[in-house]
Parts: structure tokens; C-alpha cells; sequence
């Protein structure tokens, strides 16, 4: 990130426009949504800027600016059109300390103005640091269409009601309050207009007032094998309400970035090997947080019902009276063979499938060798990596085709993912440098004609 987003406070400041032309005009539209004090320096200064003179919305100024003409302004926009002037003024900010935006120059401003949507008090401020305008409209456009008029009436109301709401405990009880407000009694209220909505606020709060503590629960979450889009809409919702995530370390950092920011964050870190937390500690830690009313919710890879020790931690939670519910996630070996372009299941090569784990607590787990040993039987092998010797061994024991195909799905539905195709026979060998979470799809090879979407992109943007 380049340029930080802030939010400037600029009532009653002072905002210096130096131009008259359309770049003048086109920065002023924005400027006079403030409440900062807007002086315009100009000589020729089009009909507009002259009406807004007119009316008072701003200070026009016919005369170049001049070096005693920015000291103490809030902001100084260079927007003369004119390389050799702009730069000039450019040069007057800065050695005045005056925060300056040269317009259309990225490299020559200290500050940025980014596409805004505006619901005031409600403001969103969308920026792609020059790289991307036509995306920034896009998004731009996209929120104008999905924020009603009227946000911006019930955050005006909300802010005049925030003392009274006080009057609720802080925290969940009282971002229960808001939500209702703003997405259900707030809009409904609106519709009758706006007188009805201080009524329905007071109404809302002493039902909120009696409904006093709620219990806390946990929503054990599938967040399935990393891609944040892999998500399911209710996983997205449950992690957004959360009060405290607790998460295993294979959940990706993007996925994490959708709780809120006021949200516990706990990492229990469970890998396969190396440090991790013991299940009886992320157990106490769940009722723990629960226990004093939190939301929590159990952040686990792929699907929780999948090598997840799910059982133990709703054995804890029953054990305490905690509340709990299993929000289902896309399991790694979902994500594995839609990365080879293969399917689970296919007729008349196997009517089953078998979903694996190379190591239980016992050590290398046992499994029916004989049956998975047989020609077109697949099976994913999940936590297989350090037992390939071992699994191989056995499936050969078993009279299992030396030939037999294995995908090797590393980092499944990530940026850094890879496919290595090998065999039985190779399989340890192909396993070296595969130090990411890994699926290996027994029975089945990458579908010979796979494209993957880039490398149908690549070909194209060769072929022009
Ligand atoms: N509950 C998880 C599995 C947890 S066990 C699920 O449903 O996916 C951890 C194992 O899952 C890892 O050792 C690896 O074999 C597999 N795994 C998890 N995420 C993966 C990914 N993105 N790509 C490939 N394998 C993954």
C-alpha cells in the first residue's frame, strides 16, 4: 500500500484550488460536499465556478496564487492544466508544509482523491492508487447501486441515538442493536417515512433492553481449502458476526480478513506436524469465550466434518451446555480434483470413493489395502505426505499396479497451487519439494487436455 486512506477533518478549513478549467471544476463537484472553507485562485474561471462565487459556496480569487496564499490550508490542488504552473504551485505547498495534489500526476502529489460514494455521514472512499481508474468507477458504480439513498438518513439518525444506546451493555448486545437497526427495524421504519423512524429506534431499544444477555454459542465453520470465494455465503456471514474466531494455521490470511476488526482473533495452530495447540486447551478456550455470551466461531479448514477432531470438540461443548451448530466447507479434496479436471465418481470406474488420512493418532493408519489395491479404485489421501512410503509399501503388498496414476494437489484452490502426475512406483520421489498442504488423488491423472483459465489467457494474448 502506497497511500494510506485517512480521513481528513476539514470543517471550516481551508481548501485552495489553484486553475479554473474543467480539472478545477471537476475536483470542486467533490470539494463542495464539505464543510471546508473552498478558495479558488484564477484568472479565467469558467461560468460555473463563477455561479458557485455567486452563491457563496466558494471564494474565487482572480489573480495567479501567489506563495503567501496556502500557509494554513488544510489542502492545496494544483489543477492549472499547465505542467510548468502546476509545478509551481506544487512548489508553494510544499514549502508552505501544505499537503498538495497536483491533478492527473501521481508522482509530483503527496495525497490522492479517490472515487467517493456518498451517503454523508456514511462515505466510502475507493482508490487503486492510479493504477486501475476505470475499475475504481466500476466499483464505484457498483456500491451507488447497492446503497440505498437512504443510509445516509438512518446513520444520521443512529448518530444522534449513539449516547442512548448506552444504555446497553457494551459489545455484542449493543452491535446486536445496531444491525437490527440498520438492516432490518431501521429500512422497515423508513418505509413508512422518515417521521417513523425515531419511534421505531426507541421501540427497538427496549426490546433490546429486555431481551438482556443472550448465551454465547459456536458455529463450527468449514472455510474450506483457502480460495476466499470457496466459501459458503453463510460461512462469510457467521464470520463476519463473529465475536471470536478461533482458527487452525491452515486457514488462509485472506479468509481471516473477513471477521471484523473488533473481532478475537486466536490462532490454534494445528498443522499436521509441528507446533500446535492440544485439543483439550482449543476445547476450554471455546467455552471459555462462549461462556461469557460470545459468538465464537471454530474456524477450521476445508470441511470440520473431515479430519477435523470435529467430535471432540462438540463432545466439550455439549459437556458445558454450549450451544453449538456445524456450518459445512468444501473439503481439500473437493478442490483437488476440480484442480486436475477429474470427478470423484465415475461410471464404470468406481461407484466409491474413499477420502483417507495417511497418519491417525496411533501413527500411520491402517486401511482395507486389498480393496483400494484394485485396478480403478480411487481414494483421496489426505495428511499423506509423510506416510508415502509407507502407504505405497502397502498397496504394492496388496498387489496394487506399480503403474497405478496418483495426482499429487498441492495448496489446492490457492494462488501457489500445483499439480504434480506420478504413479505409485514414483511416488515418494514426487513427493520431495512438496511442502504445502497436499491431497494425493489415487486412481487418478490430470485429465490429459486440462486448461487451466490462465493458460487459455496466455495463448490468447499470444496469439494477438
Ligand atoms: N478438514 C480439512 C482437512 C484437515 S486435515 C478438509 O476438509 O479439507 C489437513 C489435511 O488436509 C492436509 O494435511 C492436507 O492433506 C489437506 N488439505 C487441507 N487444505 C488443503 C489444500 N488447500 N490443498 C491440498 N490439501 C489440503
Amino acid at each position: 500500500m502506497k497511500h494510506f486512506p485517512i480521513f481528513l477533518s476539514v470543517q471550516d478549513k481551508r481548501i485552495v484550488v489553484s486553475g479554473g478549467g474543467d480539472a478545477a471544476v471537476a475536483k470542486l463537484r467533490l470539494l463542495l460536499k464539505t464543510e471546508a472553507r473552498i478558495v479558488v485562485y484564477a484568472i479565467d474561471a469558467s461560468a460555473e465556478i463563477q455561479d458557485w462565487a455567486v452563491q457563496g459556496r466558494l471564494t474565487l480569487i482572480r489573480r495567479p496564487l501567489e506563495a503567501g496564499d496556502v500557509a494554513g490550508a488544510a489542502l492545496l490542488y494544483a489543477a492549472d492544466e499547465d505542467d510548468l504552473l502546476d509545478a509551481h504551485v506544487a512548489w508553494l505547498g510544499q514549502e508552505a508544509g501544505v499537503l498538495v495534489n497536483v491533478v492527473d500526476n501521481l508522482e509530483a502529489s503527496g495525497f490522492i482523491t479517490p472515487a467517493i460514494v456518498d451517503r454523508d455521514p456514511v462515505t466510502i472512499a475507493i482508490g487503486t492508487e492510479g493504477a486501475a481508474p476505470v475499475l475504481a468507477r466500476a466499483i464505484k458504480a457498483d456500491l451507488e447501486q447497492r446503497l440505498p439513498q437512504s443510509t445516509g438518513v438512518l446513520a444520521r439518525l443512529g448518530r444522534a441515538f449513539r449516547p442512548l444506546a448506552e444504555q446497553l451493555p457494551k459489545g455484542r448486545a449493543r452491535r446486536a442493536f445496531w444491525s437490527d437497526y440498520y438492516f432490518r427495524a431501521g429500512p422497515l421504519a423508513l418505509e413508512q417515512g422518515q417521521e417513523a423512524l425515531a419511534p421505531a429506534l426507541e421501540t427497538l431499544l427496549s426490546d433490546h433492553l429486555a431481551a438482556g444477555k443472550r448465551p454465547g454459542h459456536v458455529d463450527l465453520v468449514g472455510a474450506g481449502p483457502g480460495d476466499p470465494e470457496l466459501l459458503t455465503l453463510k460461512a462469510r456471514r457467521v464470520l463476519h458476526e463473529a465475536d471470536v474466531v478461533i482458527h487452525d494455521r491452515l486457514v488462509s490470511t485472506e479468509i481471516l480478513e473477513l471477521a471484523r476488526r473488533e473481532a478475537v482473533i486466536i490462532e490454534a495452530g494445528k498443522t499436521g506436524f509441528g507446533p500446535s495447540m492440544p485439543q483439550d486447551q482449543i476445547n476450554a478456550l471455546m467455552v471459555e469465550h462462549a461462556s461469557t455470551g460470545a459468538h465464537v466461531v471454530r474456524l477450521k479448514a476445508g470441511d470440520p466434518t473431515v479430519f477435523g477432531r470435529l467430535d471432540e470438540e462438540l463432545d466439550a461443548l455439549t459437556e458445558a451446555g454450549i450451544a453449538w451448530r456445524i456450518v459445512p466447507g468444501i473439503t481439500a479434496a473437493s478442490a483437488a480434483v476440480a484442480q486436475i479436471g477429474q470427478s470423484l465418481t465415475k461410471r464404470g470406474r468406481n461407484g466409491a470413493v474413499r477420502f483417507l488420512t495417511g497418519h491417525d493418532i496411533k501413527g500411520f493408519a491402517e486401511h482395507d489395502w486389498r480393496t483400494l489395491a484394485r485396478t480403478g479404485e480411487v481414494a483421496a489421501i489426505y495428511m499423506g505426505k509423510r506416510s508415502a512410503r509407507f502407504l505405497q509399501g502397502r498397496l504394492m503388498m496388496h498387489g496394487a499396479d506399480p503403474l497405478t496414476q496418483i495426482s499429487i494437489v498441492e495448496n489446492a484452490s490457492r494462488a501457489d497451487s500445483r499439480v504434480v502426475a506420478t504413479t505409485l512406483a514414483d511416488l515418494p520421489t514426487a513427493l520431495e519439494g512438496v511442502d504445502g498442504p497436499a491431497v494425493l488423488l489415487l486412481g487418478l491423472a490430470p485429465r490429459a487436455a486440462l486448461q487451466t483459465v490462465s493458460e487459455i489467457f496466455q495463448a490468447k494474448e499470444l496469439a494477438l
